[in-house]
């Protein structure tokens, strides 16, 4: 399951601007690149930014409104860049330093989120929620720190002790095998080494606070619970296999993507029998519409988040069918801020169809989609 999306955290920074934390939005340098952020326009805003810094090259907003355009265009080291210059211009600029910290977080830099969010609260003692992120993050650095690794060139395992290391040997070779057998029906190779953390059990729904009936997940870096892992190998080559396709969906679309495609790919390119989902939509009632399943399904209780996953396999069958060999280039178009329905009718596929066949497949008689 994903655990959290670069979306929210453009977001977040966003609705710190127009709270008023900096300045009302006349006294911000290039305002249209702003107003073409509150549009979603990542290119543009990025565009006027540039130009504007070319002008002031040491003006801290622009830096920040720069790093929010690089977020909107999943460029996630840009936006590291762009933030680092910003509180460097202005050491006491607290929501570049929150989203540098936030951003970190999300590209697997623990230490610089931990660095940066700790000159946060140092300027912000009182903010309670500051605080507890940052005790969050220390005691997962901590945890981390405990671990061994087992170093790769395209994977770093990461595992508590010489009982995990056959379990972190069994998750790395599955993982090269995922490399290429997702590569080729993706058409996504992701270039950044990535990391993948095992935990106990109690580890990590502390670190992940994901529901329970989640097998793992994905942030920035694979996140497992290994607790009774070799007993049932199978299920646990069937999630490691199902959080790196998250991660390479993240190389092709860092944003963009409603989860009934991320989910669902996952699922769909999984190991194992593809059966369940009819089952389980056989056995409910129940439709979750599409429009319902664009955020994560992390607040979904247990019956609901099966529904989800369910219907989300049959969307990503159907995707794959109508569109290999270029899913990885749809996914690219989401990525560039083109809505799912501008995606598919792109690579020729008209969108009212794709829906009713969806609907057809997954038993809704109405006009949900
Ligand atoms: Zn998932």
């Amino acid at each position: 399951m994903l655990l959290i999306s670069v979306r929210a955290l453009v977001m977040t920074g966003a609705l710190m601007v127009a709270a008023g934390t900096l300045a009302s939005s006349q006294e911000l340098p290039a305002p249209e690149a702003w107003a073409a952020l509150e549009r979603g326009d990542g290119s543009r805003a990025a565009a006027i930014f540039r130009d504007a810094l070319d002008r002031a090259p040491h003006n801290p907003l622009l830096h920040y409104g720069s790093a929010h355009a690089s977020l909107l265009l999943g460029r996630t080291d840009a936006a590291i860049s762009s933030l680092k210059k910003a509180v460097e211009q202005n050491p006491r600029f607290m929501p570049a330093m929150v989203l540098l910290a936030q951003v970190a977080y999300s590209a697997a830099d623990l230490d610089l989120a931990v660095r940066s969010l700790e000159k946060a609260v140092a300027m912000a003692p009182r903010d309670r929620e500051l605080t507890a992120q940052l005790a969050k993050w220390k005691k997962e650095t901590d945890l981390h720190q405990s671990f061994q690794t087992r170093p790769g060139v395209r994977f770093n395992v990461l595992f508590e002790g010489p009982a995990q290391r056959a379990i972190g040997d069994r998750v790395s070779a599955v993982l090269e095998s995922a490399y290429s057998s997702i590569g080729k029906q993706l058409d996504i190779y992701p270039g950044a080494a990535l990391e993948v953390i095992l935990y106990s059990n109690k580890q990590f729904r502390d670190i992940t606070r994901a529901p329970e009936w989640s097998g793992g997940g994905y942030d920035g870096r694979i996140r497992l619970p290994v607790g009774n892992a070799l007993r049932s190998p199978q299920v646990l080559d069937r999630v490691v296999v199902h959080e790196y396709v998250h991660s390479a969906v993240r190389t092709a679309a860092p944003t963009g993507v409603p989860a009934w495609i991320n989910e669902g790919l996952a699922s769909y390119l999984e190991p194992g029998d593809k059966t369940w989902a009819a089952r389980v939509l056989k056995a409910s009632g129940d439709r979750i519409p599409l429009e319902d399943m664009v955020e994560g399904f992390g607040g979904f209780d247990g019956p609901t988040a099966l529904l989800a996953y369910a219907e989300s396999q049959v969307a990503a069958e159907l995707l794959v069918e109508r569109l290999k060999p270029h899913v990885g280039a749809f996914l690219q178009l989401l990525g560039n801020g083109h809505t799912v329905d501008q995606a598919l009718s792109r690579h020729g596929v008209p969108p009212e169809t794709f829906y009713a066949e969806w609907r057809r497949r997954v038993g809704v008689r109405d006009a949900t989609r």
